[in-house]
């Protein structure tokens, strides 16, 4: 007897068993397209898609499309460690999790980090997933947590780990669980907006459905402004006493440290967005009915803006805009008055607040030359890049290494403010440099506390070229190119063999090339 096959039509939405197996054994060496095309077919498409639309790349997608910089999961990842009662937990392949776990905790996150191993066989059978369900029921103690964060790195979401279909509350716990693939957000940066963004539309709907909780600590009863981007703890304060003349206050900085602060964000007269890659919060925020204010008050025109646009967004009237304007920029042209940088520097990062740092670094009176940021273009730091423009300043978004260091070696700089590698290629030219994540964006940029740390900083960085020049004057080529490293007697040249070398190795190029011809 014939007999006839069903044919069953997929599933729409992906379902725990339908994990393809396509992403086992893919990692960071399989390469971008490989791993984005794996995640296309397990069913992530729309998340990627959404990345692609918030994170954009550049126009012109070459080999240095992506920024170089470190796993972007960690931005997340910190996010979800610096917050009270949220627990954070990792899937994916262990030396991803080994690696974010040590950065973690070099960056002192004093928190256990999560961690739902597998292996071939739990990835391709779906039982991953059921491992990280049971991983979260266990976890879900509601006297210990508000929230519990998963975060899936590159092979689970190329697999198609569907963390959409975990229980969004166990026992009164939320239950946020976010892709964050190397191959769909760009940098750490924008992992941070991956889950302050998740977050912030979990408590947009809790409060939109009834009463939510109020913030441990008191609330002003003046409007307040919601602060967008990790800043330095000196800069909120800072930034309250110059918006307390328009009668506003300042209110919580995002991301938060607790659940609870979240409403308080929502709950604001505008939003500041001061780092200006905060996409999917600030769509948060205005679906929230919020305004969004963009730069920053860094610098002298910078604080006299922001302040305009502040009171604009919040209706305070232009007499009191003018009296916030008075008390700062006064003080603000006094501190500038009596010290200047004097010096031509490059500036590259990848935290975000670059171009504010670049605009306070012209108003100090630095001939400042280039500013690269691993960041995209955004409507938040459009106003920067113009002004920075205009002062004859080129701005290069989503910047490479080999950008950074062209504009290094192009401009021949007093100073190098740069990532590690920059920083290192400054020191090679003997040329003084300063690590922008450690060194200027942990100190204080807005008002006038930003502008007197920031020229002392500077000016005595500049001042280190005559101790460079003394050492280079002492070690001389020695220990470079292939004489690096440790010796146990003077290291000896051996021009035969390396011509021997050169030799084989271009022989070996032509060949190839002629193979690739006749083919
Ligand atoms: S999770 Fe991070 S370290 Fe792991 S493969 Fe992806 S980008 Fe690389």
């Amino acid at each position: 007897m014939d007999r006839i096959i069903p044919i069953q039509p997929a599933p729409a939405e992906p379902s725990a068993t339908a994990i393809t197996p396509s992403a086992d054994g893919l990692g960071c060496g399989a390469g971008k397209d490989a791993m984005q095309q794996a995640a296309l077919s397990a069913g992530k498409g729309e998340i990627l898609a959404q990345y692609a639309a918030d994170y954009p790349l550049k126009a012109d997608a070459g080999p240095h499309d992506q920024p170089q910089s470190m796993c972007p999961a960690f931005g997340s990842l910190r996010v979800g460690l610096r917050m009270r009662r949220t627990a954070t937990i990792l899937s994916g392949s262990a030396c991803c999790v080994y690696g974010l776990t040590f950065t973690s905790h070099f960056y002192g996150a004093r928190r256990s980090v999560g961690y739902v191993p597998f292996n071939s066989e739990s990835l391709v059978t779906g039982k991953l997933f059921e491992d990280i369900r049971d991983s979260v029921y266990d976890q879900a103690d509601p006297a210990k947590y508000d929230a519990i964060v998963i975060i899936n790195l590159c092979v689970p979401t190329a697999s198609g780990v569907p963390l959409q279909l975990l229980p969004k509350e166990i026992n009164g716990v939320r239950i946020i669980g976010i892709d964050v693939p190397g191959f769909g957000v760009p940098t750490h940066a924008e992992a941070k907006d991956v889950l302050a963004g998740a977050m912030l539309r979990y408590a947009r709907t809790e409060a939109e459905a009834g009463p939510v909780a109020a913030p441990r600590q008191a609330r002003s009863d003046k409007p307040s402004i919601t602060l967008l981007g990790e800043m330095f703890p000196a800069d909120p304060p800072g930034i309250a006493q110059m918006i307390a003349p328009m009668g506003l206050a300042v209110g919580t900085v995002v991301p938060t440290r607790e659940w609870r602060e979240l409403y308080a964000a929502l709950d604001c007269a505008a939003v500041a967005a001061i780092h200006p890659f905060y996409t999917a919060s600030v769509r948060e925020f205005q679906a929230a009915g919020r305004p969004i204010v963009g730069s920053a008050p860094v610098g002298v025109e910078g604080t006299h803006d922001w302040l305009g646009a502040i009171g604009q967004a919040t209706g305070v009237s232009q007499d009191k805009i003018d009296v916030a304007r008075n008390a700062t920029l006064a003080a603000m042209r006094g501190v500038l008055a009596q010290q200047k940088i004097q010096g031509r520097i490059t500036l590259s990062g990848y935290e975000g607040s670059e171009l504010l740092v670049g605009r306070l670094l012209v108003e100090c009176g630095a001939d400042l030359r280039y500013v690269g940021s691993a960041c995209p273009a955004t409507p938040w730091n459009a106003q920067d890049a113009a002004w920075l423009q205009s002062k004859g300043v080129h701005v290069q978004f989503r910047a490479s290494l080999e950008q950074d260091i062209a504009a290094f070696h192009e401009w021949k700089p007093q100073l190098a403010i740069g990532t590690t590698p920059v920083v290192q290629a400054a020191k090679e030219a003997c040329i003084p440099s300063l690590y922008f994540t450690n060194l200027i964006s942990a100190r204080p940029l807005m008002g006038v506390a930003g502008a007197g740390s920031l020229i002392q900083v500077i000016n005595g960085a500049i001042g280190n070229q005559t101790r460079f020049d003394r050492m280079k004057e002492f070690f001389g080529a020695a220990g470079q190119g292939d004489e690096a490293g440790v010796w146990a007697e003077v290291p000896r040249q051996f021009p035969a063999f390396r011509a021997d070398v050169k030799r084989m190795n271009e022989k070996a190029k032509k060949k190839r090339k002629a193979e690739e011809m006749g083919g």
